[in-house]
């Protein structure tokens, strides 16, 4: 998969992947990385790319031209192949496993990077741009946000973890909370693994982290879940 990624600020994106998991997965081509700063698209001699908002109102704004520049260059990088275009956002569809799962399975995906009070809509409009958050929060900028969906996606790509199981077995994936893990020492300040992790039955061990699981997450979602006349049951249900 080819990510590419529009940003004022390039090195973030670079020196995150210049690391760990997306190092791995470019050096094993799983993914392609294509980093744009969208300063080297400005046309203004201190390659500025904002201005103030129209209608007043604090803070600039991200102008069409050098971003609209640099998803053409973008384009030319990649003829003919398809994709999506993301701009981060923190008024866009939440990031969760379903999306992961859609945006793996995308030959390529752009990702627009806001800064400041964030972009002229005409330029999203005209590239089709769908919105993703990453939680009911604001950022200073897209950059870290683009780079939590490129490592959630590329986890799901063939090759890009060590065992190919492993994020399947991930907490959530079964739309569960993980279990706890440990590992040695067998006691650390008086307290123990616990004794049926160490015996060695995997069909127990199997059950005890299901159980684990299903508890975990009955506590942490209880609380909010909904009755069937969608109120909010503050004792939670323990079915749900
Ligand atoms: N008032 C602006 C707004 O509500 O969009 C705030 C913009 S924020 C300071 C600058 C940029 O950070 C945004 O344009 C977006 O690209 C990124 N950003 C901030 N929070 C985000 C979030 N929760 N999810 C995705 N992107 C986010």
């Amino acid at each position: 998969m080819r990510f590419q990624v529009l940003t004022l600020f390039p090195d973030l994106v670079r020196g995150y992947a210049a690391d760990a998991l997306l190092a791995r997965a470019l050096r094993r081509k799983v993914i392609e990385l294509d980093v744009l700063d969208i300063r080297d698209f400005s046309e203004h001699p201190q390659r500025k790319v904002d201005a103030r908002p129209y209608g007043g109102g604090p803070g600039m704004v991200l102008a069409c031209g050098p971003i609209h520049r640099a998803i053409e260059a973008a384009e030319a990088k990649a003829p003919g192949t398809g994709g999506r275009r993301v701009f981060l956002s923190p008024q866009g569809r939440l990031l969760d496993g379903e999306l992961v799962r859609e945006l793996a399975a995308e030959e390529r995906l752009l990702l627009l990077c806001g800064r400041y009070e964030g972009v002229d809509a005409r330029v999203l409009e005209a590239w089709e741009f769908e919105e993703v958050s990453v939680g009911g929060f604001v950022l200073a900028g897209g950059e870290l946000p683009a780079l939590v969906t490129i490592e959630a996606v590329t986890r799901w790509l063939p090759g890009a973890l060590g065992h190919p199981d492993s994020v399947r077995r991930d907490a959530l994936s079964a739309g569960r909370l993980g279990f706890k893990q440990y590992t040695r020492p067998p006691i650390w300040r008086d307290r123990k693994v616990p004794g049926l992790l160490r015996q060695g039955d995997h069909r127990q061990v199997a059950q005890w982290r299901r159980q684990q699981a299903e508890t975990r997450t009955r506590n942490a979602r209880g609380q909010r879940t909904e009755t069937a006349d969608g109120s909010t049951d503050p004792q939670g249900s323990p079915e749900a």
